[in-house]
């Protein structure tokens, strides 16, 4: 059975690259019916961030992309977060050292950072591997006895891999394809300190292996860390799982990768870790206070890395689950474009229902508390088309709400010819007999009206606009009337010509 896992460490808010790993192990894990895993990586107590486990778990509730396990969701598999599972590293660890693959090394700060300098004033990296183990203080260069006394005496030590000496790996990644790498340039990485914490590769390896993972689809960053987690299965004798790196996600100038800093203009967090209303600067919103729907960043997400080979490019999640192929993610960097974004933004506005979206638009909006739902629903689908973001219906819809508090000035000079409150007036005399205000009389009885005077359909529409709108802009004029109702015309007209 196929079963993935998306494994954050909890040092922040969950950024748009850490959504769109957990989106591809979800949609691979449905697509072949298996389970997708929730595991927090926190073993770093460093970098531990306060609420940040909170805040990852309802991103991905808000995107709708839920976990089968984790955290409150045991499987059978749990506990879910690494800090939980402490007691569980360190028989791995020690299992590393009898098969002779790991060792205690009790090398200070100090005595490696005078390595490394001694090495750059050679031209030379520092690695700590074969090349120079043994000249450093380690289990491998000291007699039993000198380390049970070290360990004895609670000297701090940490466990470290023994990487091979000149040996090629041939690693495999689905999208990378085959991956050499000499283990001559590969560092004794430390696996175990004597904080009684595992390191990040340790615990990621020994988890997998134990929640059963099949395969490991994460960002491309982690590839470096491949050779030494390939050689951990193989030390201990463990299946290793297939391997997919996804490509990094790039600025929208498609230079560079796109980093936290970039999130300040970009919305790059989903939202913010801890909304803070005094700081209005953009790095405290996110993509759910910008706007933006959650199908829609889904979609868009789904498209940074991989594409389904056809044209077509709005998907629901199942089209997506269906469609997913590990096979179909690109090699090369994905552009970050939030104008794409954006597009899909508006493309899902028009799928939703007037409904829904009116009651959005209602909860932002306090001026519409007290008006009729039924009311905003047939506004709302008058203009969504014009729309990017609910946040967007206000400007292209208030009058039809309030009367305009002011007019455009350019428009008001544009409008505003001679004789134009005469005619206002006159209008006026037209709409008010009207019994039937319905949008094809409006039009038949001004239009009419219009001709058989020959007016001039621009000297009273503009002016006529501008008492509805304000502005010269918006949607179509009979409607406008109709949903306002007569009364409310008359009174538009009237002030306009005041
Ligand atoms: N804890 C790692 C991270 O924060 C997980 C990397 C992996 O998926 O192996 O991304």
């Amino acid at each position: 059975k196929v079963r993935v896992r998306f494994a954050p460490s909890p040092t922040g808010p969950l950024h748009i690259g850490g959504v769109r790993t957990a989106l591809f192990n979800y949609l691979f894990a449905k697509k072949h019916g298996g389970d997708f895993i929730l595991r927090i990586e926190d073993t770093d107590q460093n970098r531990f961030v306060e609420g940040a486990e909170e805040y990852i778990t309802e991103a991905l509730e808000w995107c709708g992309i839920p976990f089968d396990e984790g955290t409150m969701k045991d499987g059978g598999f749990g506990p879910y977060k690494q800090s939980e599972r402490k007691h569980l590293y360190k028989q791995y660890a020690d299992d590393l050292i009898t098969k002779g693959h790991a060792y205690y090394a009790f090398d200070t700060a100090e005595a490696l950072d005078a390595h490394r300098k001694g090495h750059e004033a050679e031209g030379k990296t520092f690695i700590y591997n074969w090349h120079n183990r043994l000249k450093l203080s380690n289990s491998l260069s000291l007699t039993q006895d000198e380390v049970n006394a070290k360990i004895d005496a609670g000297e701090p030590y940490v466990i470290r891999f023994k990487s091979p000496q000149d040996e090629i790996l041939h690693l495999k990644d689905i999208v990378r394809g085959d991956v050499e790498i000499d283990t001559n340039i590969l560092d004794d990485k430390v696996l175990y300190k004597s904080d009684g914490m595992p390191t990040y590769h340790l615990a990621n390896i020994v988890d997998d292996h134990l929640m059963e993972i099949t395969h490991v689809i994460r960002g491309e960053e982690w590839l470096p860390s491949l050779a030494l987690h390939y050689l951990l299965y193989r030390s201990f004798e463990w299946e290793a799982p297939v391997f997919a790196h996804l490509p990094l996600i790039l600025r929208p100038t498609g230079k560079g990768k796109l980093s936290k800093r970039d999130g300040a203009k970009f919305g790059f967090p989903v939202f913010p870790l801890e909304w803070d209303d005094t700081k209005e600067g953009e790095l405290y919103k996110g993509f759910r206070e910008d706007g933006y729907f959650n199908d829609a960043l889904v979609n868009f997400l789904a498209f940074l890395g991989w594409n389904p080979g056809t044209e077509q490019e709005i998907f629901s999640l199942d089209e997506l689950i269906q469609a997913f192929d590990l096979e179909r993610i690109n090699k090369a960097g994905a552009r970050f474009d939030i104008d794409k974004m954006k597009w899909f933004n508006q493309q899902y506005m028009q799928q939703k229902s007037d409904e829904s979206l009116a009651e959005a638009f209602q909860k932002s909006h306090t001026e519409l508390a007290d008006i009729d739902i039924n009311y905003i629903a047939i506004v709302v689908g008058m203009i969504k088309d014009r729309a990017t973001f609910v946040s967007d219906f206000w400007s292209l819809s208030h009058f039809f709400f309030t009367a305009p508090q002011e007019y455009d000035a350019k428009a008001s000079k544009k409008a505003f010819k001679e004789g134009t409150s005469e005619l206002m007036q006159q209008l006026i005399q037209v709409i008010e007999p009207i019994e039937d205000v319905s949008v094809e009389n409006l039009q038949t009885e001004i239009k009419g009206w219009i001709t058989s005077n020959e007016i001039g359909f621009g000297k009273v529409m503009q002016p006529l606009r501008l008492a509805l709108v304000g502005a010269l802009q918006g949607p179509d004029l009979f409607e406008i009337m109709f949903m306002i109702g007569k009364q409310e015309t008359i009174k538009r007209i009237q002030k306009v010509i005041e």
